[in-house]
């Protein structure tokens, strides 16, 4: 989790600290987090960041010999204009 949100802040520093309005993730299916308990993490993680009140949009893989199963995945994610 941390590791994803030094991701998603290093992209807002990227693009001159502008703010983040949408992250999208993937939990792949043997990553053992729910998409309601991801986003709880999210939201304790994100206070005080550039991607607080982000909206999330998150996928729940169900493959579980997919080589990114154990993985939580930053698919994308969107700053303001
Ligand atoms: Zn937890």
């Amino acid at each position: 989790m941390n590791d994803l949100m030094n991701k998603i802040n290093s992209i807002s520093k990227l693009q001159n600290n502008k703010k983040i309005v949408c992250v999208k993730i993937k939990l792949g299916a043997l990553s053992h987090i729910s998409a309601e308990h991801f986003r709880e993490h999210f939201v304790i993680s994100s206070k005080g960041s550039s991607a607080e009140n982000a909206q999330l949009d998150i996928e729940e893989m169900i493959n579980p010999d997919d080589p990114n199963a154990q993985e939580i995945i930053l698919e994308s994610v969107e700053v303001e204009d």
